[in-house]
């Protein structure tokens, strides 16, 4: 059973800050908040519910494939809204080696949008693959694995509502 890495009350908190500094930096000017599926899907339902500006919203949906090109990856599924000169949000839930952010800022310019800034919920203490940064960062934890708010382990624990991790993992046990 996962142990509590972040409550919900301080995500809720931060959350809320995150939308102000976003509406901050995206103004009056119209912009669509594009979400990676599936693990961004609760992080993206609260932060739109406090941002200015009305966006729209698609998903994107990113899938690594193994074999012969191991560890790349494609898009497989979205965006359906034109993203031609749009300004966009991309939002992710962690922010790891960094390679499907990066990935998916490339098919976002390569779909036409004139500016991609990225937001993502927790950003992991590691070594990046990539020399991109997100604009917008939650919180930055330590390299466990975690859980809830919408991100699993093998499909399970999105429906917690704090972030969690499991315990023995601070010591490298897991
Ligand atoms: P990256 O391409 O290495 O940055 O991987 C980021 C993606 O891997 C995230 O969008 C998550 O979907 C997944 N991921 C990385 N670390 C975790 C974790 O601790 N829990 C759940 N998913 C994770
Ligand atoms: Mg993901």
């Amino acid at each position: 059973k996962p142990k509590v890495l972040i409550p919900e009350e301080e995500i809720r908190r931060r959350v809320k800050e995150l939308a102000r500094e976003i509406s901050r930096e995206f103004g009056d000017s119209r912009f669509v908040v594009v979400s990676l599926l599936k693990g961004a899907f609760v992080f993206t339902a609260d932060l739109l519910r406090h941002l200015k500006g009305n966006p729209k919203v698609d998903f994107l949906r990113l899938k690594s494939y193994e074999g012969e090109r191991k560890g790349s990856l494609q898009l497989l599924y979205g965006p359906e809204l034109p993203l031609e000169g749009q300004r966009v949000l991309l939002v992710d839930d962690i922010f790891d080696t960094g390679e499907s952010l990066e990935f998916a800022v490339k098919e976002l310019l390569r779909l036409g949008a004139k500016e991609v800034k990225s937001c993502v919920l927790l950003n992991k203490e590691v070594e990046k693959r990539t020399s991109l940064r997100p604009d917008f960062v939650g919180f930055t934890v330590p390299n466990y694995f975690v859980v809830g708010y919408g991100l699993d382990l093998n499909e399970d624990y999105r429906d917690l509502p704090f972030i969690g991790y499991f315990e023995g993992e601070e010591d490298g046990q897991i």
